[in-house]
């Protein structure tokens, strides 16, 4: 952009005052989806809409990026949950769900990774905050109780999960109508690994497990797409998002990650929503729904489907990638079965990444942990928190002191 050719809008955007601004937090604003979401807020205030007001930022560790952010987006207040910085307004484990409680905003974008983005993000649930998710732990951990306090304060759940994203999308064209959905498809890159053989995968890295082929992410979802737990956290997330039963929830291998998601109505029309594997589409696409009347302009690249050719799909191989069918387990027995997933996985995650256990173990490891801790009822937080403990707990203690009986 040079100043000497100023640059025409092909219609007039509204300025600022046109209408009121959007105050937004950004849980994990230091994270992939939370700089991402920073440049498409400065995208959209800088193509015209200037509406987008960063009143919060939460950040987990990193003090000087988040130092940077307070200084560009002045007036925020801040959140460090572990690290020395100058002056954060909240500062601790609790800071994000204190920043969340005290901060007034219209518009939460939660972007922590794991389990602790639950807490905040029910905190702006409860507020009857729109959320804009990134955090899919949410969903699987929280479950039904998350659809619940969101229902009862009026908060609305807008995905940024890219398929999620997509289904939302074609299910626009549904106008409510449940009844005329037959099926949703999420796609799956396949990750990493889609073609290894078993010894390759027995002897897989972090380094390897990292490299994905077409999503630049952050390691922990990097590494679920390479078990295709991410898939499996997915199937759970839209069981929730969208309240489809298991059955109606299929996946679909894509490994050029250009489909994301589409839809099967009854009359067998299919729906689909493609775009160039960039997070900044769904983000912008949570961001302006429903602030904007209209699609804004996007910042990422175009697609060129000329130039792409072909595009495949193909089923999954469960046998290899044994994680998916743990979804529809996961939905059937309902309660803390989501927390006790995702707590395993997380747990079983940080120990590959520390190289403390193979890859091909921690599948197997998860699915060991919902064996050995049966699902009980929710009715609080305190009951989500308490069966993620523990599935972490059984699962670090698996790997200090493997118990031979629980055949991991
Ligand atoms: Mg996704």
């Amino acid at each position: 952009m040079t100043p000497s050719r100023p640059s025409t809008p092909i219609r007039p955007a509204p300025g600022p005052s046109a209408a009121p601004a959007i105050r937004v937090v950004v849980l994990g604003s230091t994270g992939s989806i939370g700089v991402n979401t920073l440049a498409v807020i400065d995208h959209l205030n800088q193509g015209g809409h200037g509406r987008w007001r960063v009143v919060g930022l939460a950040a987990g560790t990193n003090a000087a990026a988040l130092a940077t952010q307070s200084r560009r987006y002045p007036g925020a207040a801040t959140a460090l949950a572990d690290g020395q910085t100058d002056d954060p307004t909240f500062l601790g484990p609790d800071a994000a769900w204190q920043l969340v409680q005290e901060v007034d905003a219209d518009l939460v974008v939660s972007a922590i990774v794991g389990f602790g983005g639950l807490r905040p993000t029910a905190a702006a649930l409860a507020r009857g905050t729109r959320v804009a998710l990134a955090n899919k732990e949410t969903l699987v951990a929280g479950g039904r109780w998350v659809t619940g306090l969101a229902a009862a304060h009026g908060a609305v759940i807008d995905p940024i999960d890219s398929e999620h994203a997509a289904i939302a999308q074609c299910l626009a064209a549904a106008a409510g109508r449940t009844d005329a959905v037959a099926r949703i498809t999420l796609t799956a890159s396949g990750g990493p690994f889609l073609r290894a053989d078993a010894n390759t995968l027995d002897a897989a890295t972090p380094d390897a497990a990292l490299n994905h082929p077409t999503w630049d992410m952050g390691p922990k979802i990097t590494v679920d797409s390479a078990t295709l737990m991410n898939k499996t956290l997915e199937v759970i997330e839209a069981h929730h998002l969208f309240g489809l039963p298991a059955e109606q929830i299929d996946v679909v291998v894509h490994p050029q990650s250009v489909v994301h998601g589409f839809v099967e109505f009854c009359d067998g029309s299919v729906l689909a929503q493609l775009g160039p594997p960039d997070m900044r589409g769904a983000i912008q696409h949570a961001l302006t729904a429903p602030a904007l009347p209209a699609r804004a302009p996007g910042a990422g690249p175009r697609l060129n489907l000329a130039a792409l050719g072909d595009l495949s799909f193909e089923p999954p191989d469960e046998h290899r990638f044994p994680a998916l069918a743990l979804a529809r387990r996961v939905i059937a027995a309902d309660g803390t079965a989501g927390a006790t997933l995702n707590g395993a996985n997380e747990a079983a995650v940080h120990a590959f990444l520390k190289r403390q256990l193979p890859f091909t173990r921690i599948v197997p490891l998860v699915t060991a942990a919902l064996d050995a801790l049966p699902p009980k009822p929710v009715t609080d937080y305190d009951d989500i928190a308490a069966a993620d403990a523990d599935a972490r707990g059984w699962v670090n203690q698996q790997i200090s002191a493997p118990d031979p009986a629980a055949n991991t």
